[in-house]
């Protein structure tokens, strides 16, 4: 737990359910996708702004987002995973710059796309988005309830197929330049995503060493 974390990949590809089991090692959690949420939840000015783009599937501006990701991060007392953050390349270079000082290491969760609309569609979780469950391959143990909350779970707006198709291809538009700034800063690692949960756990723990 000596590193930041910065999970990147597609939308449904592992990153908040590998967060959830992290945690338990020590990191922070940080994901804008739950931060926007909030906001919106809350029908603040800022959630007012930016619900249109995200049920859109679009991105948020860049300024939006990185005010709220600097107002929730101590950085001098904590280690954190980034979740959902950077989305272009403008990100990468800003959350950089955000790390100086810091090690960090970017992990790429990497998997076919084909599968992703399918576990995305599937997805359900908490209200706050902390606990995810998906109807085939990790139903909660009494349909529709968390097993940890006991609350109702939801299907999140954007988790629509239309909207989730625009959200990939958002990402397919998007990723190839991220990678490329952190391979070339020599902080990247690849995962291989399509396996089991214990496994690509593992694959994150030995390869962030
Ligand atoms: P992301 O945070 O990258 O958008 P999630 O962690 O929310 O992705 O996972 C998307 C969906 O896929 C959820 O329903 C989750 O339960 C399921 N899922 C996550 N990892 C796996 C895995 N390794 N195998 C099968 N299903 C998974
Ligand atoms: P996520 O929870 O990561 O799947 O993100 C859901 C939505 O929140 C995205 O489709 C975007 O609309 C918005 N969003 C989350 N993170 C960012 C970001 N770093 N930059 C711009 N928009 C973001």
């Amino acid at each position: 737990m000596e590193k930041h974390l910065i999970l990147l990949g597609a939308p449904g590809s592992g990153k908040g359910t590998q967060s959830s089991k992290l945690k338990s090692a020590g990191w922070l959690h940080v994901s804008t996708g739950d931060l926007l949420r909030t906001e919106i939840a809350k029908k603040s000015d800022l959630g007012n702004k930016v619900k249109s783009v995200m049920d859109a599937g679009q991105l948020v501006s860049d300024e939006l987002v990185v005010e709220l990701l600097k107002a929730n991060l101590e950085l001098d007392k904590n280690k954190y995973i980034f979740d959902g953050y950077p989305r272009n390349h403008k990100q990468a270079n800003t959350l950089d710059d955000i790390l100086k000082g810091h090690d960090y290491v970017a992990v790429y969760f990497k998997l076919n796309l084909d599968i992703l609309v399918e576990r995305i569609t599937n997805r359900r979780t908490t209200k706050n988005g902390k606990n995810i469950y998906n109807l085939k391959t990790n139903p909660p143990k009494v349909e529709g309830i968390c097993d940890v909350t006991g609350e109702a779970l939801i299907q999140r707006d954007d988790d629509k197929e239309d909207v989730v198709r625009e959200r990939m291809n958002v990402f397919e538009a998007t990723i190839d330049p991220i990678l490329e700034f952190f391979n070339n800063n020599d902080n990247l690692v690849v995962v291989n995503a399509d396996q089991d949960l214990d496994q690509v756990y593992n694959q994150i723990l030995n390869k962030i060493e």
